[in-house]
């Protein structure tokens, strides 16, 4: 995850901020560490000096009222004169007198206790040596009795020294915690008085049980105590009052540094609240800085999302430093440039380059747009083909041809037909969009026609040559044919084939169009596995000669049987056989076989000949030409009984090729008929120069011809003219007697039709042939 630039910034501010802060805190409070500890050192040696100057003045004042006690003449007198017992009460009731809780009387030589309120056994011999040194009185601390005292020792004079008197005053509770008061620091004294006794002490602080100690050395003991102290807090300091053979006595003051802290925490905790109070104001101006340091760099940014979603509308306004006026700038023009470069990239998606009309995805765009704006709206398109393209641009060259193409882009910017839209979706197809019509009296076919007078039909000057534009043109209507623009173009293309098929320059499509079309694909696929399958056959229809009254002949006429399709007829799958180019195989099978059938009969004792059809292509296909040809020679048989019937539409494709071939077969041997006559554009006189044997009138004149008198006067004067020529005359679709009858009188020379027998299988036409020769005449007027 990438932190916004933003983010970035706040988070190294307060982590720089809240470092520092920390490390200040940390600092304070180590500082506030070493003041207490310091003020507390302070404290305990001016604890420890204070208590020691108590300490002696308090021996100062009880020495000297002791010594003034050992100068009163009747206390001396006492102590000289009375007995020990009375000695003892005398030094009690005086000790009390100067508030001494322990007195004491000693023998002046050998310093042997004459009396004392407390065992001496501790302190004696430390007493002894400063009895053996001197006569001046001295004061010091002794243990006697685990209580620690302020011992005054004063000799006795009368002036010969006769005792010691001693006066001593307990350090108790109370004492020391007068002290406390005094010196602000707690005072412990730990004391003993004997090796073998217990520790003891006496304190202002809480003290153990001195039981918990392990046992030990009094130092170790003190030791002990000392830690024991630090542990809870405190500091402490040390100082040996006594120390002797038999007793020990230490100093130990302390302060509590827990307490001395408290002073500073206080401190401490408004440095706190003053650093959360900086940090929480660091945070808010951080954030006000990012925020205006970030918001032109997001004005930016949002500036490049919008280009890069293509809006190029609105420009990045940046107010700032420098540096983002520039970048903004920058942004600005890279935006306009984007903008240019898009216009042009669309403009050459859009539009076809040459002609600058708009191309297939264009017209597919406006053609949705259309239907998206107005549902409901009619209109109409016309797929336009050039269809001497080819022709021209063999001729002329491309170049001429694209100047051709560009002119007409012209034409169709400039016309008033421009209310119309043209665009140009393959090298030589246009599309025209109509507008939108309502009225039933709108008629889209007319002025499309119109249109494509002006804009194609006008001859075109391209470089001094004038040009002859050729189209065709298929009309869809939308929604009515084709709502999509894929369907509106696909079905375009069927109905332009169909126009070319049928050679129409408009051609309207209708609603079966595409039906018949896929069904077409469909046969066309299935006709090349046909040949492989053996799906053919062949049937064969007798010719009738009327002049010598026999079968003289039959054609041969092919069915196929498809696995899916079914059975079908030659008028369906012909034709495109023929487009497809599989013709070519096709009449070869049918003229192997048939020939064969035919050399079989005549092997069989029957004189039939056989008619074969050829189509259109065939004539013009040298190859097949010399094919038969090879077949021929590879027969022995009468070249005469063979007929190949042909019909002009070849003629009309190559003439020059179709003569020639034409003329190869005459030359072989082979008969030739002109095939449905009638129905095509030639005439008779330009039969005249055909090698043609027969010429066969087409059914359609002959089916009705009972009846229609027209057809009787073009089939008479077909015969006569056809005789005129040297050519024999067969009528096929003779389905009655009468019309044969009729066909007789007109002296035609032979019949075909379904009167004599429909087509039928090979086998089965000797036998009817057999049956029919019997009796020819018979048969004939027997026949319905
Ligand atoms: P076509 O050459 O004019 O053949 C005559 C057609 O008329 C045949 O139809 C035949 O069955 C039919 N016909 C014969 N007598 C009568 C009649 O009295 N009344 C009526 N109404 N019709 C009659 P078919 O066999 O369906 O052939 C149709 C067309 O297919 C043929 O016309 C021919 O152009 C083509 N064709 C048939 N076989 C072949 C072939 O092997 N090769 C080629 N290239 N074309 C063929
Ligand atoms: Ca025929
Ligand atoms: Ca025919």
């Amino acid at each position: 995850m990438t932190l916004s630039f933003r983010s970035q910034l706040l988070l190294f501010f307060i982590s720089l901020l809240g470092f520092t802060l920390m490390a200040e805190l940390w600092a304070v409070s180590q500082a506030a560490d070493r003041a207490t500890r310091v003020n507390a050192m302070r404290t305990l040696a001016v604890a420890e000096r204070v208590f020691v100057s108590l300490l002696e003045e308090s021996h100062q004042q009880q020495l000297y009222r002791t010594v003034h006690l050992s100068e009163d003449p009747a206390f001396r007198r006492a102590i000289s004169t009375a007995r020990l017992n009375t000695i003892s009460s005398i030094l009690v009731s005086h000790g009390q007198r100067l508030g001494a809780d322990m007195v004491v009387l000693l023998e002046p030589h050998q310093g042997d206790v004459m009396t004392s309120t407390h065992s001496l056994a501790s302190t004696l011999p430390q007493l002894r040596e400063h009895l053996q040194a001197s006569n001046e009185p001295f004061s010091g601390l002794v243990i006697a009795e685990q209580q620690p005292f302020q011992l005054v020792m004063v000799p006795v004079l009368t002036p010969n020294l006769i005792a010691w008197v001693g006066m001593g005053f307990v350090i108790d509770k109370a004492l020391v915690n007068r002290f406390r008061d005094i010196s602000n620091a707690d005072i412990s004294l730990l004391y003993r008085g004997d090796q073998t006794a217990m520790i003891s002490s006496i304190s202002t602080t809480q003290t153990p049980t001195w039981t918990d100690f392990s046992n030990g050395s009094f130092d170790q003991l003190v030791g002990q105590f000392e830690r024991l102290l630090n542990d809870r807090g405190n500091l402490s300091r040390q100082r040996l009052l006594l120390v002797d053979d038999r007793q020990q006595l230490t100093l130990m003051l302390s302060v509590s540094l827990t307490k001395a802290k408290l002073i500073f925490s206080d401190m401490e905790s408004q440095i706190v609240l003053i650093s959360a109070l900086g940090l929480m104001l660091a945070v808010f101006l951080t954030v006000m800085v990012a925020r205006r340091l970030t918001a032109p760099i997001n004005r930016l940014v949002r500036a490049a999302e919008r280009i890069g979603r293509g809006d190029y509308e609105q420009l990045a306004v940046t107010r700032g430093s420098r540096e983002l006026h520039v970048l903004s700038d920058t942004l600005n023009n890279m935006q306009r440039a984007i903008a240019d470069r898009e216009q042009h990239i669309r403009y050459q998606a859009q539009h076809d380059l040459l002609t600058g009309l708009p191309n297939r995805n264009q017209m597919n765009e406006l053609f949705d747009q259309r239907r998206l704006d107005q549902p409901s709206a009619h209109f109409a398109v016309a797929l336009i083909k050039v269809s001497n393209f080819d022709t021209l641009s063999d001729a002329y060259g491309m170049g001429i041809v694209d100047q051709m193409l560009q002119q007409v882009g012209q034409r169709f910017a400039s016309s008033p037909t421009s209310a119309m839209t043209l665009g140009l979706i393959a090298t030589d197809e246009f599309l025209l969009l109509s507008e939108s019509f309502s009225s039933a009296a709108d008629d889209p076919e007319q002025s499309f026609s119109d249109a494509v007078t002006l804009g194609f039909e006008q001859p075109f000057q391209c470089a001094n040559l004038e040009l002859q534009c050729e189209v065709r043109l298929a009309m869809v209507l939308c929604p009515a044919h084709a709502e999509q623009f894929e369907d509106t173009v696909r079905r375009g293309r069927i109905t332009l084939a169909e126009a070319r098929r049928t050679d129409q320059r408009s051609l309207v499509y209708d609603a079966g169009q595409e039906v018949r079309h896929l069904r077409q694909i469909k046969v066309t696929r299935r006709l090349q596995q046909a040949l492989v399958n053996d799906g053919f056959s062949l049937l064969f229809q007798p010719q009738y000669d009327l002049k010598t009254k026999r079968v003289y002949s039959a054609e041969a006429l092919i069915r196929w049987h498809d696995e899916e399709l079914g059975a079908m007829f030659p008028d369906e799958f012909i034709s495109l056989a023929e487009e497809s180019g599989v013709i070519t195989q096709i009449t070869e099978w049918v003229f192997t076989q048939a020939l064969e059938q035919m050399v079989r009969w005549q092997a069989a004792g029957y004189r039939i000949g056989v008619s074969i059809n050829l189509s259109a292509k065939d004539i013009l296909k040298d190859e097949l030409i010399d094919s038969v040809i090879r077949q021929l020679d590879a027969h022995d048989f009468e070249r005469s009984n063979l007929m190949l019937e042909i019909t002009e539409s070849a003629l009309i494709a190559d003439a020059e090729r179709a003569l020639f071939n034409l003329q190869r077969l005459y030359d072989a041997g082979v008969h030739l008929a002109m095939d449905d006559f009638g129905t095509g554009y030639s005439s008779l006189t330009q039969l005249k120069s055909m090698p043609v044997h027969e010429l066969k009138i087409d059914k359609s004149f002959v089916m009705n011809l009972c009846n229609d008198k027209a057809d009787q006067q073009i089939v008479r004067s077909t015969i006569d003219m056809a005789h005129h020529l040297g050519l024999s005359v067969i009528a096929e679709g003779v389905e009655s007697l009468a019309a044969s009858s009729l066909l007789g009188e007109m002296n035609c020379d032979a019949i075909q039709g379904y009167h004599l027998s429909r087509p039928i299988p090979a086998k089965a036409l000797l036998a009817w042939v057999d049956y029919f020769e019997q009796a020819p005449l018979e048969r004939l007027e027997s026949t319905t």
